[in-house]
């Protein structure tokens, strides 16, 4: 009898060990790919045909396309920096570009993710995962804000907000040079930045195949410079338009750069227990030939095309594929949906997002219901099928998505009642928010004038850069 219990014990205390190797093993790896200034309507799934993007397109058939998704800024470093942080970066006072116009009582020092604020990689990097950012940082120049010491344990990228695709001839000034880690690659090693970044996000995910791994891939495509390799530019030849051409190959690089690191995890037998996101950082620009369809306006403006993104999200096995979701969600919602996966719950007080995978899992209701902007003179709040646009002392726009997706008809005259409940949401959310810490380079005048209802149609929406 004796026997038989210690027998029994010890098969219990065998299962209860395999159940937490079982358990260790099962957290999920994490990987937020970014692209960067690219058109809402360049991915298939989100507008047109025109450039093959199979793979981005692979993880909205395999799990989640949003269609009512947004970025917390119009432009890239503030984008990043909610993304990142899970929290509207005016918070801590990153409204605008990385700039040297200083807000009074700031220094040249003050200039990137706030110290005090945690990264996504942080919390990852608390939980044993291992994390690497790769690409694009633009979140602070300086040594303090470097990406190893906000939580990566790896960085393969450079510290500005762009830089060429192929190798600088000349001497490169430090914010453009690519790093790997703390040394930085010669410039003459550098062939096709699109393909090194995948080829370093292959090379980390076969690295890491056995413990759990965070990876913020952060493509600088199809940000300016236009450059693409001929062997991609080959396939738009039906494409008269130069930068257009380009644009579409540097896109396609992209997606078969994301196809193959699809490829890798699928090798090392990852697939069942990832959790991919993938977001656009911005509308398309003004000046890369990107193209938002029928959203209005373009990247910096409170209109749909400077915020509204593509946003798609993976995790086989776990989330059901093929789903659409169309109420608004949020960058900001990257962090809260990766903690839940982690099996990390979060405080109110961490962060401004959501976690999303009960939603997908079909409870009712809505993430969010209102979501808030602001950058300098310009701000917007949505409210369910209501946005408003605040700029300055212009005329209050107010706008019916869901009859009106592309903001033609201000309907701010015929509904007061609506003005007034969503300017009070707005300077109510205003003031938990610090002031800016340096300004735009850019100026008010660009800002005020690209949201004048007047300005319509692409070519006049491009004169205001
Ligand atoms: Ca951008």
């Amino acid at each position: 009898m004796i026997r038989l219990c210690k027998l029994f014990l010890c098969a219990l205390l065998i299962l209860l060990f395999g159940t937490l190797v079982q358990g260790q093993v099962q957290k999920p790896n994490i990987i937020v790919i970014v692209s960067d200034d690219a058109g809402y309507a360049d991915f298939q799934l989100y507008g047109h045909k025109e450039i093959p993007t199979p793979n981005i397109r692979r993880l909205a058939n395999e799990g989640v396309r949003f269609t009512n998704a947004y970025v917390t800024a119009s432009v890239c470093a503030p984008s990043r920096a909610g993304l990142i942080t899970g929290r509207y970066q005016q918070r801590f006072g990153f409204e605008h570009n990385p700039s040297s116009k200083l807000a009074p009582g700031f220094t040249l020092e003050d200039v990137g993710v706030d110290l005090k604020q945690s990264t996504i990689a942080d919390d990852m990097k608390a939980n044993g995962y291992r994390t690497i950012a790769i690409g694009k940082w633009h979140l602070g120049n300086l040594d303090k804000y470097f990406p190893l010491k906000r939580g990566f344990d790896e960085f393969y990228g450079f510290r500005e907000g762009h830089r060429d695709f192929f190798s600088y001839k000349e001497k490169v000034k430090d914010g453009f040079a690519l790093y790997d880690n703390y040394s930085i690659v010669p410039e003459e090693k550098i062939s096709y930045l699109t393909d090194m970044l995948t080829e370093r996000a292959i090379a980390f995910v076969d690295h890491n195949k056995t413990n759990p791994f965070f990876m913020y891939l952060a493509y600088n495509a199809v940000h300016t410079p236009l450059q693409a390799k001929q062997i991609d530019m080959d396939q738009f030849g039906n494409i008269h338009d130069k930068d257009r051409r380009t644009y579409d190959a540097m896109m396609h690089n992209m997606d078969k750069g994301i196809g193959k690191l699809f490829e890798t995890i699928k090798n090392n037998g990852l697939e069942q227990n990832t959790l991919i996101f993938f977001i656009n950082d911005n509308g398309g620009a003004t000046n890369n030939g990107s193209d938002n369809g029928a959203l209005r306006g373009m990247k910096g403006s409170k209109w749909e095309g400077g915020i509204r993104v593509a946003f798609l999200m993976k995790w086989a096995g776990q989330i059901k594929s093929g789903i659409v979701y169309d109420n608004p969600v949020s960058a900001l919602d990257i962090l809260p949906t990766s903690l839940a996966a982690v099996g990390v719950p979060m405080s109110k007080e961490r962060g401004d997002g959501v976690n999303l995978l009960p939603f997908l899992h079909g409870s009712s209701g809505k993430p969010h219901q209102d979501l808030f902007w602001r950058r300098g003179v310009a701000a917007a709040v949505r409210s369910g099928r209501w946005k408003l646009i605040r700029v300055k002392s212009d005329p209050i726009l107010l706008f019916d998505l869901k009859t009106d997706i592309s903001e033609t008809k201000n309907l701010a005259a015929k509904n007061p009642k609506k003005v007034k409940e969503l300017l009070t949401k707005l300077s109510q959310w205003e003031k938990e928010l610090d002031q800016p810490h340096w300004y735009s380079i850019m100026g008010d005048e660009n800002q005020i004038r690209k949201h004048r209802m007047e300005v319509v149609g692409r070519e006049m929406e491009k004169m205001l850069p």
